[in-house]
């Protein structure tokens, strides 16, 4: 190893910058085994539908090269389907184009639909979050949104988020609209991999190296076969003849497109076999070991560093969400203002080895130890910090 790697104590979360999380047990090996074969990604990526539509009750599903890689290639397929000229042509488009989203699930992440054409057209006002009125977006407003050159409805997924995912399906449905969902980091519970499909929506994307355990790189998008078909043509290697072209018939009906597209939009967030299989292994480990014993494992290290910090003066130190098996638990650590706690976590982050701490929008005033990416051996050190 380099001597000189920037290490840092993760006490934040499963943050792409910091390196994101520990992989899951088996995953490491998976990867070294998936190395001493060689194979062919077609195949890996039906092998990899299969069991993604197991674990999630889709109709198929692939492995990207993460979340925002997933929204891309969402796009791509709502806007090319199995055209493939419009495949071709992507990022510009001659049909429709335009994603309707709320104002208030805008984000940084949706310039990676933006990538593959996609013009967003946004509906509804966040006004709870301005303190200026009670309403966020309301399904009508999608309603009127809509127009010829309507290509889906985008949603991004949390336990706040409004209008309801089945008030915005009924609404797309019946106008043959797709629903796409960014889930990226809506795990635990467990039960998030099924629910977002199970209430319509045509195509669902998830962070892979967030709380699966899977390589930073990854992520799942699963949905309708026909889409997932069309985003796998964008994304594999396409160098090839027609007539020399047998993908597996279950993941990709070949007499349904007029010929192979070239290298596709999704070439540039190309996965690898390691990766696939790193993932899958994830996954299956993800769903072995269930929401309560994962909860019991964060809990247990929250736990002992709750009780082995002081409170600042004036503020408090609690573990929250011990009881919800749904939740990350995490340790808070409240200040009496916002400007204690920039200056705690200033000192926490010019440490010879920086500590990160999570940090939440809406409560400047307080610091959270996040368990999910912490190492038995930080733990001290991290105490240590804390205290210091
Ligand atoms: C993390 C995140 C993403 C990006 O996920 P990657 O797997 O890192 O590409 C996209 N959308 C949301 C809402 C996220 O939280």
């Amino acid at each position: 190893m380099y001597s000189d790697l920037p290490t840092v104590i993760n006490a934040a979360g499963t943050l792409t910058r910091l390196s994101a999380g520990p992989l899951a047990p088996g995953v490491l090996e998976a990867m070294a085994a998936a190395d001493r074969v060689s194979l062919d990604m077609c195949g890996v990526q039906a092998v990899a539908s299969r069991a993604i539509a197991a674990a999630t009750g889709a109709e198929a599903g692939m492995v990207t090269s993460g979340a925002a890689a997933g929204l891309l290639l969402s796009a791509a397929a709502v806007m090319a389907g199995l055209n493939v000229g419009r495949m071709n042509s992507l990022p510009q488009t001659d049909g429709p184009d335009e994603f309707i989203m709320s104002r208030g699930h805008r984000n940084g992440y949706d310039h990676a639909l933006r990538a593959a054409g996609a013009k967003l057209v946004e509906v509804g006002l966040p006004e709870p979050l301005a303190g200026s009125g009670i309403r966020d977006a309301e399904p009508w407003e999608y309603e009127v949104a809509i127009g010829p050159q309507t290509a889906a409805i985008v949603y991004v997924a949390s336990p706040q988020s409004l209008p309801h995912l089945q008030e915005v399906v009924a609404i797309a449905r019946p106008r043959g609209i797709p629903v796409i969902v960014d889930a990226a980091a809506e795990l635990p519970p467990a039960e998030n991999l099924r629910r977002f499909a199970a209430a319509g929506a045509d195509l669902v994307v998830f962070s892979g190296g967030k709380l699966l355990g899977g390589p930073a790189g990854t992520g799942l998008l699963f949905g309708r076969a026909d889409l997932i078909m069309s985003a796998a043509l964008q994304s594999l290697d396409m160098d090839m003849h027609f007539a020399d072209w047998a993908p597996p018939a279950d993941f990709i009906d070949r007499t349904r497109v007029r010929g192979l597209p070239r290298q596709g939009i999704g070439r540039c967030c190309k996965v690898g076999k390691h990766d696939v299989l790193g993932l899958l292994v994830a996954l299956d480990h993800f769903l072995a070991e269930g929401d309560a014993a994962r909860h019991a494992r964060w809990l247990s290290v929250c736990e002992r560093i709750g009780a082995a910090i002081d409170a600042p003066e004036g503020g408090a130190v609690s573990v929250t969400g011990a009881q919800d098996t749904g939740r990350v638990p995490m340790v808070e650590i409240r200040f009496p203002d916002p400007e204690s706690a920039r200056r705690f976590n200033q000192r926490l982050l010019t440490r010879a080895v920086p500590v990160h701490l999570a940090r939440k929008g809406l409560t400047p005033e307080r610091l959270y130890v996040n368990p999910t990416c912490l190492r038995e051996s930080e733990i001290a050190t991290l105490i240590e910090a804390l205290q210091g």
